[in-house]
């Protein structure tokens, strides 16, 4: 069952202990040469605007090309990397990737695009983060406000004051910062009020039920209208049926991400993806099914 379910990821399932510690060994050592060897690669999600449904921007998505075990998703390395000090390293060369993406993509003559990038804790508290987001910045060249960096409460509520003196010099660099999956951490409306954060992201957890569980959609009414009262763009994640997308654009959601719209996609798809949109943008999405990948 393993070989079936798990042959390009890794979660096996384990018989002990020991061997669980093995495995993450493994990965770990495979995530050293990963990063030597050019196994990585970023997938881009569009942003889309809700009502227009124009694209505004993409999400930075890294992907893992396993020699062995195929294309591996974040959520079965990222925790090893920050667990093994690699994140730092691997953070660094999303941002930088990502920029040069974007800046790639001015010069191409693609619509301009924001590009946002996730952060994981230990990147947030690294001492070298502002050094490396400045850097990065000005080598690429990307204009004020292309850059969003994408966190999470929790990253917040750690250590408070540091985290808005962190987001403040960001701020000064023209960086956005998006707090994502939105409501399932802790951060208080007094937290909200004090980070100079420019946009907030429900999680796919309330967007899924929203059109037939009564908590979610009042959960969802209230982000956004939190958001809007605190001048915060609202973004919904996880969008994937017409009716979400609908009631969202009803509520005055001012951003998607879905598979409604598409999945993450390698960058010569993505550019696909964009060119057909541009010329058919005023168009709905094509259909209300979500084709299996
Ligand atoms: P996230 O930042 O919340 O990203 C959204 C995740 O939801 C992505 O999974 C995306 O593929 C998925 N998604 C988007 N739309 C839909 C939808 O309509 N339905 C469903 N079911 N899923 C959708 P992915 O790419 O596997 O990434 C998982 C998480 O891994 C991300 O969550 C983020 O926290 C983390 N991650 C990804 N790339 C990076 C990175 O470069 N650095 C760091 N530190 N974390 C990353
Ligand atoms: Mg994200
Ligand atoms: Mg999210
Ligand atoms: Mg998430």
């Amino acid at each position: 069952a393993a070989k079936a379910e798990g042959r390009n990821n890794y979660r096996f399932f384990l018989p002990s202990m020991h061997e669980r510690v093995k495995e993450r060994k493994t990965i770990e050592e495979d995530l050293r040469n990963a990063l030597e060897h050019d196994q990585l690669e970023l997938f881009y999600q569009p942003k889309v605007d809700c009502l227009s449904e124009k694209v505004v921007g993409a999400e930075a998505l890294v992907r893992w090309n396993h020699p062995e075990r195929g294309l591996i998703l974040p959520g079965d390395f990222i925790s090893v990397a920050e667990e093994c000090g690699l994140i730092n390293k691997l953070g660094a060369w999303v941002l930088r990737e990502a920029c040069k993406q974007t800046q790639i993509w001015r010069e191409n003559g693609m619509p301009e695009l924001r590009m946002a990038v996730n952060l994981s804790p230990a990147q947030f508290q690294d001492a070298d983060l502002l050094r490396t987001v400045t850097r990065t910045i000005e080598t690429t060249k990307l204009p004020h406000g292309t850059l969003e960096l994408e966190i999470t409460e929790s990253i917040l509520m750690n250590n408070p004051e540091k985290a808005v003196s962190t987001l403040k010099e960001l701020k000064k660099l023209g960086v956005g910062i998006a707090i994502d999956d939105f409501g399932t951490g802790y951060s208080s409306l007094n937290y909200l009020k004090r980070f100079p954060v420019t946009s907030i992201k429900i999680d796919r957890s309330f967007v899924n039920d929203i059109n037939v569980d009564q908590d979610d959609k009042a959960i969802v009414d209230a982000v956004i209208g939190l958001g809007h009262s605190l001048h915060l763009a609202v973004v919904a994640e996880g969008v994937e049926q017409v009716e979400q997308l609908q009631y969202l654009q009803n509520k005055g959601c001012d951003f998607i991400q879905g598979f409604l719209f598409s999945r993450p996609l390698p960058v010569r798809d993505f550019e696909e993806w964009v060119r057909d949109r541009r010329e058919n943008h005023a168009a709905p999405p094509l259909s209300t099914s979500i084709p299996n990948d």
